[in-house]
């Protein structure tokens, strides 16, 4: 039988692990994921984003517990919607980032990471070089961490499915493992064969390049973040 019809977020918000879920899809993608959740007895409200993606137009999509909930996510983030081009950043956009985070159930030290890397720019190493976001994200997290912890990985190789909805501001954040081990336990319980193939996906090492190239270990390129995790537990 294949896994069940969700990714884990949606088990996360299932199951009262995160308080809302915040999407970002193409526009044919959010409509689905609004009646789906709707199904559920979720919320939702969606922002179209200002510019179309590579294949057209696109939303986010918040889904919370109540109507309410759900408005005032769309409210925080619409000031500062990816593409809409903020020119300079105000401490009423860095209040608004870090409420939006903790509105989506992050840690506040994975939120402290992000603002860190969104104040000093997104695409700018601790050097000052400019890199992908992925690859100061990592190089930022790696430089902090004393263990990698494969259920952290938010960049599979394969661009699969992750434990986390946010990027850990290190590799072994501990409410982050936490998190993510409490939501496999639940996505096991559901379904162990689908749970076991997240694990492996996240556990195979990977290179994240200068320009956001996700390749494997053999083929980085100079320059390239590299992970390689011990084995999750089962
Ligand atoms: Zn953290």
């Amino acid at each position: 039988m294949a896994g069940p019809p969700y990714p884990p977020e949606w088990l996360a918000l299932l199951e009262g692990l995160k308080p809302a879920l915040r999407l970002w899809r193409d526009d044919a993608r959010a409509i689905a994921e609004i009646r789906a959740a709707e199904r559920r007895g979720f919320a939702t409200a969606r922002s179209p984003l200002p510019a179309a993606g590579p294949r057209g137009p696109q939303s986010i999509v918040y889904l919370a517990r109540t109507p309410a909930a759900a408005e005032a996510l769309r409210a925080l983030e619409e000031p500062i919607l990816p593409t809409r081009g903020v020119a300079a950043l105000s401490t009423d956009h860095v209040a608004r980032h870090r409420a939006l985070g903790l509105a989506l159930g992050f840690p506040g030290c994975c939120i402290d990471a992000f603002l860190a890397r969104l104040v000093r720019g997104v695409d700018r190493l601790a050097n000052g070089d400019v890199a992908h976001e992925d690859h100061v994200a990592v190089c930022d997290a790696l430089g902090l961490s004393q263990a990698l912890h494969a259920r952290l990985n938010m960049f599979p190789r394969d661009h699969g499915a992750t434990w986390l909805s946010h990027v850990p501001c290190r590799f072994d954040c501990a409410p982050s493992i936490a998190y993510a081990d409490v939501l496999h336990a639940a996505f096991h319980r559901r379904d162990p064969a689908a749970a076991a193939g997240i694990d492996a996906g996240l556990g195979t090492g990977v290179a994240i390049a200068q320009d956001g190239r996700r390749t494997a270990l053999d083929d980085a390129p100079p320059g390239a973040c590299r992970l390689v995790f011990a084995a999750a537990e089962a």
